[in-house]
């Protein structure tokens, strides 16, 4: 293989906020086609039509803008092998779904949901760990067709082998075996037309050229699957390399969670820190420069990368060492005229302070009660007072949860406009029996640092989502924290309330 043939992608699917495993993901990806000369592609996973959003896939596109990992190809740019949203390539995956189906290496499945569980636990008994609908795989191709045709609703397998093992090669994991009895048969189809992540991924990599996947070690255990289903469609599969997963700096190293770090990458945009010094270190974790040097630029970084030197011990994503880089740059990087054009693009500008001042306006006796009234917009984190923190007639425990909650209905919150947050507080009381002043009380100590603020959705407009959501988390920890277990039963209740 030439050098110019190296391709690489990131595919993020657009659900949620931005994540910086993804921008982990991204820089590595990007690295490596720079230094070999060759391609990174920007792919939009949405296949999943029930989370995804059009405003996840914007933000995507606006963090990794923001951060200067600049695609070759991508949604928004187009390029030879497009459309690059999978979501406009459903004719291509039921193209190949068919091929598989022809071929006798996928079957339909028509059970029911019940059935799906009964036969799941059945196999379970008899000591098979995983699931393959064994009447499916034998049924005739004819018999499957006339019911799919009459409109039963139905999902498409892959037919995985029932025993043997599969060896995968990965790139820094070396080999990896597993058996095939472990391995579901792999709906491919779902009953809503759409192909589920596996096929459409494979799919993708190829007609894309992708020569390197370099994605999460999360992904490991799919390669089986994938290796047969290039192995079906008589493709050569690419190199894979599975990168490690960032961890919490917390005492078990536990999987970078939003619940203990800033996950979204815009957070930490609005939060202040450089997009250099994000980068970099996002380039520490699992990789350093060949002289151990810990302040590098992406030239530097790209000039020296090799994907064979990312070391496996799970990195962890420590927001200290951030702060600490992000200062260097600060100090070492800018005159005060560099600085200062940092700080304008950052929030100092007069598209800020415009939408702040009618907000302050009434509530300024004197022009330098400026600082003190308007500070909240210009920081990171507020400084809370547990004592302040309360809700009538209720325990901490109580306004932990509702915070949660708060934070959830946010995070699902397709606009942030103040006049959406109204009423998203409005139905927030009603449905904890509060009062609307009772309960906004707190809201404005957790995300001023005050109990009496410039207006609270206009003033949550402007501190955006993302930092929104990071306080009321911090607010939750002052009043001490939610366990895991806690969470997870609140979870289920808000679930079933939706
Ligand atoms: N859409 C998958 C994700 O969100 C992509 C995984 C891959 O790179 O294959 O992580």
């Amino acid at each position: 293989m030439t050098d110019s043939e190296v391709r690489v992608r990131v595919a993020p699917s657009p659900t949620g906020d931005p994540h910086v495993g993804t921008a982990y993901q991204a820089l590595f990806n990007y690295a490596f086609a720079r230094s070999r000369g060759g391609k990174f592609i920007l792919r939009i996973e949405d296949t999943d039509r029930a989370r995804s959003t059009p405003q996840s896939e914007a933000a995507i596109l606006e963090a990794l803008g923001w951060l200067g990992l600049k695609w070759d190809e991508g949604p928004d740019i187009g390029g030879p092998h497009g459309p690059y949203r999978q979501s406009e390539r459903a004719a291509i995956y039921r193209e190949h779904v068919q091929i598989l189906l022809d071929q006798g290496n996928a079957y339909r499945c028509f059970l029911s949901r019940e059935e799906l569980e009964r036969m799941r636990a059945e196999q379970r008994d008899k000591g098979l760990p995983a699931f393959k609908d064994l009447e499916g795989r034998q049924r005739p191709e004819e018999e499957s067709r006339r019911r799919a045709e009459a409109g039963e609703p139905f999902t498409v397998r892959m037919k995985t082998p029932l025993d043997g093992e599969c060896v995968i090669d990965d790139l820094l994991h070396g080999e990896v075996r597993k058996d095939w009895a472990s391995i579901d048969d792999q709906i491919i189809l779902k009953s809503d037309g759409f192909p589920t992540y596996h096929l459409a991924n494979v799919v993708d990599d190829h007609l894309m050229g992708i020569t390197h996947v370099i994605r999460g070690e999360e992904w490991i255990n799919s390669v089986p699957k994938h290796l047969e289903l290039y192995r079906f469609f008589g493709w050569k599969p690419p190199v894979f390399c599975h990168l490690p997963l960032l961890r919490n700096n917390d005492k078990n190293r536990s999987k970078l969670s939003k619940r203990k770090n800033p996950t979204s990458i815009l957070y930490y945009r609005r939060a202040g820190f450089l997009p250099q010094a994000l980068l970099n270190f996002l380039g520490l974790l699992g990789w350093s420069m060949p002289g151990e040097e810990e302040k590098f630029t992406l030239e530097e970084m790209i000039a020296a990368f090799r994907l064979e030197d990312i070391n496996l011990g799970g990195p962890v994503f420590d927001v200290q060492k951030l702060k600490w880089l992000n200062g260097r740059y600060i100090r070492e990087d800018y005159d005060a005229a560099g600085l200062r054009r940092e700080l304008e693009k950052w929030a100092i500008n007069p598209e800020t302070l415009e939408k702040i001042l009618p907000l302050a306006q009434p509530r300024l006796m004197t022009l330098s009660d400026w600082g003190y009234l308007t500070a909240f917009f210009f920081a990171d984190e507020v400084p809370l007072d547990p004592q302040a923190l309360e809700l009538k007639g209720r325990s901490d425990e109580d306004l932990a949860r509702l915070f949660q909650i708060a934070v959830w209905k946010l995070e699902a919150l397709r606009d942030f406009r103040s006049e959406t947050l109204e009423a998203l507080f409005a139905e927030l009381a009603e449905q904890a029996g509060l009062k609307l002043r009772d309960l906004t009380r707190p809201f404005y100590v957790a995300l001023t640092g005050r109990s009496a603020a410039t207006p609270l959705y206009q003033s949550m407009e402007i501190l955006g989502s993302d930092m929104v959501r990071m306080r009321l988390r911090r607010a939750i920890d002052a009043l001490g924290g939610l366990s895991a277990k806690k969470l997870k039963a609140l979870e289920k209740e808000f679930a079933s309330r939706r």
